[in-house]
């Protein structure tokens, strides 16, 4: 029994639609385990440029900071016109917490659920035995690195993007994934574009020191194109994936499709402050905010209702619950509910709310 504080920030579009149903499981965790959970909701994205003038208030940053851990929904929106002022951009919400709070690892957890293999596009046995985890660096990079802009020259317009990691940066990211494959299958894909970039030299280099501090940990290095292929064609003997902030972003939204879909992605952000209870932590599903689908009861909950799940393991050191709404996830499938997302012959397609419903229910009985 304890007393944890949680900082829900919803965002825009379907981050709401979600973290709604997230709540609602932490809430019946709390009964069930008798726990106290406090709520702080706090505005970001796009709701927040239009309530408070910036994607993310220092109040809501203040919120954050007396937490012990952030559920995140998603912000943005494609009809969202950013303006030429950069405080009025949405993913500013984001990149502040990630980079303020220093939470350079992002962890996703790639798993298919073995009821479900029938909903990836991928063939099954292809898939069978997926149990991936996709390590990506999150403060540095190009989304990170100045200049960036567009600028007018005698010649025309020209933009530029910077891409800059330290040393420091690359070997804490790696040492991070290296650890965490200690407690898998103790191998270690560093993800790169070394015959290219500079950046990815000092990052292969960099790797190649840290697996020396490793020996029972087996390293194989792939160039970014490389491992686009590889995951799609033997996904299976991945274990952990290291990579940079950008080409990681990118391999996961793929690797969500081994899955089956973006809605079923969990993922933490983590850095190294402590909590009275764990490691402090921002939690979200991997997927956006999905204009399309926002606000008509059709997406799917799961990522964000697993991410709760990430966050009671690693902010709140609470394991046994972790496993129990993972558990409950997995009997709602096998029971064949799905949402609209990963439709299958001859399973009962049910909304945003109902899956939510069914969730909590599976958890209580
Ligand atoms: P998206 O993830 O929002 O959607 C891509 C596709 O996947 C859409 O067809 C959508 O309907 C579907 N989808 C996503 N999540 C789903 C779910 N839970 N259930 C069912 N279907 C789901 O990506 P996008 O369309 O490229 O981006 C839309 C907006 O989201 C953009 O403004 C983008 O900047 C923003 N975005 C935000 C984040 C974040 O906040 N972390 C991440 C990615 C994109």
């Amino acid at each position: 029994m304890g007393t944890y504080t949680i900082t829900i920030l919803p965002g825009d579009g379907i981050g709401t639609d979600v973290t709604q149903q997230a709540q609602h499981v932490l809430e019946i965790i709390g009964e069930k385990y008798s726990h106290t959970f406090t709520f702080h909701k706090g505005l970001v994205g796009i709701a927040a440029i239009e309530a408070e003038g910036d994607a993310i208030s220092d109040a809501t940053m203040a919120l954050c900071q007396q937490s012990d851990a952030i559920l995140f929904g998603a912000v943005g929106g494609v009809t969202h016109n950013l303006g030429p002022n950069a405080n009025a951009s949405p993913e500013r919400a984001l990149f502040r917490l990630r980079k303020d709070f220093q939470l350079y690892a992002n962890l996703r957890p790639v798993r298919p659920f073995q009821a479900m293999l029938g909903a990836s596009t991928i063939k099954s046995e292809v898939l069978q035995g997926t149990d991936l985890l996709v390590v990506r660096e999150l403060t540095g990079g190009l989304y990170y690195g100045r200049p960036s802009e567009i600028r007018e020259t005698p010649q025309g317009l020209e933009a530029i993007d910077t891409l800059i990691y330290t040393e420091a940066e690359i070997e804490r990211i790696v040492r991070t994934a290296f650890d965490l494959a200690r407690e898998r299958r103790k191998h270690v894909t560093s993800v790169d574009k070394a015959n290219v970039l500079s950046s990815s030299r000092l990052w292969r280099r960099t790797a190649d020191r840290v697996a020396k501090d490793y020996p029972d940990v087996a390293l194989e290095h792939l160039l970014v194109d490389s491992c686009t292929m590889h995951l799609i064609r033997r996904p299976a003997t991945f274990d952990v994936i290291v990579t940079e902030n950008m080409f990681g972003d990118i391999l996961t939204d793929e690797a969500s499709m081994l899955a089956g879909s973006m809605g079923l992605l969990p993922s933490a952000s983590l850095g190294t402050r402590q909590t009275g209870h764990g490691l402090f932590g921002l939690y979200e599903p991997i997927h956006g905010t999905a204009p399309d689908i926002a606000g008509q009861d059709k997406a799917n909950p799961i990522a964000a209702i697993l991410s709760a799940a990430l966050l009671l393991r690693f902010s709140l050191g609470l394991k046994r619950e972790a496993a129990a709404i993972e558990a409950a996830v997995e009997h709602i499938i096998n029971a064949g509910y799905r949402t609209e997302d990963v439709r299958e012959a001859n399973k009962e397609v049910v909304g945003t709310k109902a899956m939510g419903q069914l969730i909590t229910q599976a958890l209580l009985s």
